[in-house]
């Protein structure tokens, strides 16, 4: 068995946290790959290494001082290696970082050193070689990640090694410059390290024992998830859950590498899965619920709508010209009504309007804005009836009134509409309907 293993900043935050994700790795012989985060936050005021990276790069791109930035930021690692009682020393390297910093190497450059500097200190304490991302995570000249070069030359590396550190969040471009991922992309790296391992198993690790079936900010201690699909998860982090970056499901998803989220502080907790497909039934019909708020629906309303071809398409081609993306379009014989976010909306609200009225001729375009979306998600929706009955009951006990409902032909998930100021009722009276 490989496992590839990913910490993310807050595990790797302090010699502490380092002591205890050596017992995680030691802890099993399978867990070979391992991919650190740059170091994160050691309480709720302190600052992430790659904040600080960010703002002492701008210093020195502004042509401030920024020895004292640097200073801060080598006390970090430094706080690190004393705590460890480690021999391995960062002046060379912080040498180079100075003078990459003074010759303006780039933003990304600057951010990518919290991880690089972290994976030496990793692989010197767990013993493990170190390999830099730079020389086998690749980028195209575009931006884009490029899949196959890396694919090629990582999965090659690994097959010839037992173990390795592969700092997260970085690669470089075909000619060696360093490119970053977007923030939180340790999460992809692990996942590419995942497939070009062939892993078994991707082991994410974090400060929190999995996915909660919603926002722990809205209901209080709730229940967490055991086993969640990709397209579970997919649905659920559109709407707003967080925990993994998102673009880092392709890689496993694609190779069919399971991901298992499991928190550094509470390793004994089973974490959640996230899977392709399993016959495990979930705990409750629903799996999880999430949502977001700032959303206007744009509802317009025409006699014999239902008898003009097109005139749907005339409707979001109004907004398509404008450059603004729908989230859903539920309509009624003479309605139409257009979801969309309100922050893209509102600057380009009136040229919109007039579009449509040139375009569809209504006879009135009602605005309501500060409604917000709820998703209720789960595989288990198909095969129980009821599921839509027991959100609307509970909906009404709460006085709640729903401006929208939505439900995906593939039965994976009910979407709600309701006014931005009921969103946290609206989500707890369904977590409470559903989950006892
Ligand atoms: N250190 C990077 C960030 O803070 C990447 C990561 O932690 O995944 O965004």
């Amino acid at each position: 068995m490989i496992k590839v293993v990913k910490f993310g900043g807050s595990s790797l935050a302090s010699a502490e946290q380092f002591m205890k994700v050596k017992d995680i790795i030691k802890a099993d012989p399978d867990r070979r790959f391992v991919v650190p985060s740059a170091p994160g936050k050691r309480n709720s005021a302190d600052t992430k290494v790659t904040d600080m990276l960010y703002h002492c790069y701008a210093l020195a791109e502004e042509g401030h001082d920024f020895d004292d930035a640097l200073a801060q930021i080598k006390d970090r690692y430094q706080g690190i290696i004393d705590g460890l009682s480690l021999t391995v020393s960062l002046d060379s390297e912080f040498a180079t970082i100075r003078e990459n910093f003074a010759k303006h190497a780039g933003k990304d450059y600057a951010a990518s050193r919290g991880e690089y500097l972290n994976g030496i200190l990793l692989a010197n304490y767990l013993g493990f070689e170190f390999l830099d991302a730079a020389q086998y995570i690749f980028f195209h000249e575009d931006g884009t990640f490029d899949d196959v070069t890396t694919h090629k030359k990582l999965s090659k590396k690994l097959a010839s090694m037992t173990h390795a550190v592969i700092p997260g969040f970085y690669g470089s471009y075909a000619d060696g410059r360093v490119k970053t991922f977007s923030r939180g992309g340790s999460d992809i790296t692990g996942s590419i390290v995942a497939r070009a391992a062939a892993a078994n198993l991707y082991e994410n690790w974090t400060d929190v024992s999995g996915f909660l079936v919603t926002d722990p900010r809205i209901v209080r201690d709730p229940k967490g998830i055991e086993t969640i699909t990709y397209r579970e998860l997919r649905e659920l982090s559109y709407m707003g859950a967080g925990v993994l970056h998102e673009d880092a499901i392709f890689p496993v998803r694609s190779a069919g590498i399971p991901i298992n989220i499991k928190n550094t502080n509470a390793p004994e907790d089973a974490g959640t899965f996230i899977v392709e497909n399993t016959s495990r039934k979930p705990a409750y019909t629903i799996t999880g619920i999430a949502g977001k708020k700032g959303f206007t629906a744009i509802n317009i309303e025409k006699d014999m709508m239902n008898a003009e071809i097109g005139f749907g398409r005339k409707v979001l081609q109004a907004f398509e010209d404008n450059g603004i993306s729908f989230e859903h379009m539920p309509s009624g014989i003479d309605t139409l009504s257009v979801f969309v976010h309100q922050s893209e909306f509102e600057e380009k609200e009136q040229a919109i309007l007039a579009e449509i009225h040139k375009l569809c001729n209504p006879d009135s375009i009602e605005i309501s804005t500060d409604l917000a979306l709820i998703a209720v998600v789960g595989r288990g929706m198909k095969s129980n009836h009821g599921t839509a009955a027991r959100i609307f009951r509970a909906l009404d006990n709460a006085g709640v009134n729903i401006r929208m409902i939505d439900q995906g032909s593939s039965e994976l998930n009910i979407i709600i509409g309701v006014a931005g100021a009921d969103f946290e009722s609206a989500i707890n009276a369904i977590y409470h309907a559903f989950v006892q």
